[in-house]
């Protein structure tokens, strides 16, 4: 009997609203020996939410809050390899869960509107990927429509990313003159079939290809980098696919990239040790809680990257915000195809732990309550709003739940260093709705969002010297964090430049490290 274990291959995809994720992920899912079939991506949710009171704001909205997983199974080269596929919610449900994904992939899929290049959201999500140097695959999607140039779209992705770009195919044609694909590894070109024009599974090995095309991939080939495997994955170089995800066209050549070059599970920083996958037991980190809109049920699944060893059911962990060891009875396993696989999980896979709120983002979890994982950061709020309490008396209540609120990870909180109301910082709007509810339902408090005058918030660190310095003058755009820690609060981006100008010996971070 074979005890080996599929390799994972632990990744997330990135874009903005209609680039095609949705569409990629259903066939993606299609390709693999999907769990979930194509098709059943919007479905599973709605499934869910029907059978769940899971949260209210979710039904009411008819939108995931909060990520989830996929996981499919693909053989590449006689070794089966498994896929998990971590969702980052993109459209109103954009919040810093759809960062803190991030940081629990070991790669990434950027997915760019073949029409449209990188647009805002796709921007953002790739400065995410580069601060821990998430390697990246590219995928420019709808290739059969008329879309823009290709070299146009490489010369963006390098010139905006400041990445090198490595295009691995070429659409021969666009739009109404789309002929197929041609794969630069294997030589073959994909072939769209039938009036619906999808790939079906036509390959030609030695394609005639008309002669502009002949001359436009050659000068492809030429003209940017050759891949390159540690390039690649240092995150300096992005393969690129060029291919269709409605018409099915790149999609195996994508997974196989996915199989061929993506990371196996990475290690994770615990300090100054660096904790790999084979390490003597199993840990792992929490980089997001559900919470149950309901307030009778205050129940949570808290969602864990495993980082080491191999997870069996009913195993007693550590949580490090707790200190005593919880019996992992009823994990959510998310390959829970076969009864026997879901009894264990590995590295590189997700567990989703039901708890009634003792796991918080950014907790360690071990066998020996040894190690703490760091490397896990706040980003920097996009919306900030100042909370008026309606209830003058309840001050006390409003700042335990801020603070309980912040450190479970929904919101961050800052306290301007003269007084006045609390500010309360997100990612997405749609935090500020969970906030707005929890408030009133777990902790009776009722309280108002208004306009606050900043946009966005920079931890401060530095000499002592500059920092005492520099709150003497600006008290006014001063705030401290849950931890005591200094924040600048600027009213716009701008005013982070200016500060940064002015003051050369301090730094004004976007993230902060727990
Ligand atoms: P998401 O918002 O990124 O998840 O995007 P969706 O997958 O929902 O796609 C947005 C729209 O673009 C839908 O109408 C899709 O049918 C369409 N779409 C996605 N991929 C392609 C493609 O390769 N070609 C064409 N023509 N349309 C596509």
């Amino acid at each position: 009997m074979s005890t080996s274990v599929n390799p994972r291959r632990t990744f997330a995809i990135i874009s903005h609203p209609d680039a095609g994720k949705t569409t990629l992920t259903e066939k993606l899912l299609l390709q693999g020996g999907a769990i979930h079939l194509a098709g059943e991506v919007k479905a599973r949710g709605q499934a869910r939410r029907a059978r769940s009171d899971w949260m209210k704001i979710e039904q009411q909205r008819g939108i995931s809050v909060t990520s989830s997983v996929m996981t499919f199974e693909k053989e590449h080269e006689g070794q089966a390899i498994t896929f998990n596929l971590l969702d980052t919610p993109g459209h109103e449900d954009f919040s810093e869960d759809t960062y803190r994904t991030l940081t629990a992939v070991d790669s990434a899929i950027m997915v760019i509107d073949a029409a449209k290049g990188i647009e805002p959201q796709t921007r953002k999500l790739f400065e995410v990927c580069r601060l821990r140097s998430v390697p990246i695959i590219t995928f420019v999607n709808k290739v059969d429509r008329e879309g823009r140039d290709p070299f146009e779209t490489l010369d963006e992705v390098a010139d905006m990313l400041a990445l090198d770009v490595s295009p691995q195919m070429w659409p021969i044609g666009m739009g109404g003159l789309f002929e197929g694909i041609l794969d630069f590894r294997t030589g073959e070109v994909a072939r769209p079939e039938g009036d619906s024009k999808e790939y079906l599974g036509k390959r030609e090995a030695n394609a005639t290809i008309p002669e502009q095309y002949v001359e436009e991939y050659e000068l492809a080939q030429a003209g940017y980098p050759e891949f390159d495997l540690e390039a690649y994955r240092n995150g300096d170089l992005t393969p690129v696919y060029f291919g269709s995800a409605l018409k099915n066209f790149g999609v195996e050549e994508l997974i196989d990239a996915i199989a061929r070059y993506a990371p196996p599970p990475r290690p994770q920083p615990a300090g100054e040790q660096q904790i790999t996958p084979d390490h003597d037991e199993v840990t792992g980190f929490i980089f997001k809680v559900q919470a149950n809109m309901d307030p009778m049920h205050r129940d949570r699944i808290a969602f864990m990257r495993q980082v080491s060893g191999t997870f069996k059911r009913g195993m007693k962990l550590t949580p490090s915000g707790l200190g005593k060891p919880i019996a992992v009875h009823s994990p959510i396993l998310f390959f829970a195809q076969d009864r026997e696989i879901a009894d264990t999980a590995e590295p590189g896979d997700i567990i989703g732990i039901p708890n009634h709120g003792t796991l918080r983002v950014g907790d360690t979890l071990s066998e020996k309550n040894q190690i703490r994982f760091t490397g896990l950061p706040n980003f920097a709020p996009e919306i900030l709003r100042r909370v008026q309490l309606r209830d003058p008396t309840k001050t006390k209540q409003l700042r335990k739940a801020l603070d309980d609120l912040s450190e479970e990870g929904v919101i961050q909180v800052f306290y301007p260093v003269i007084g006045g109301s609390s500010i309360v910082g997100v990612v997405g709007q749609l935090q500020l709705e969970v906030l707005i509810s929890r408030l009133e339902a777990e902790y009776k408090v009722e309280a108002a969002l208004e306009a606050s005058p900043f946009a966005t918030a920079r931890w401060l660190k530095g000499p002592d010297a500059a920092l005492d310095d520099f709150e003497r003058f600006n008290q006014g755009n001063l705030a401290r964090d849950r931890d005591g820690d200094l924040v600048f609060m600027a009213k716009s981006p701008w005013d982070v430049g200016y500060q940064e100008e002015k003051n050369p010996d301090l730094k004004f971070s976007a993230t902060k490290e727990r």
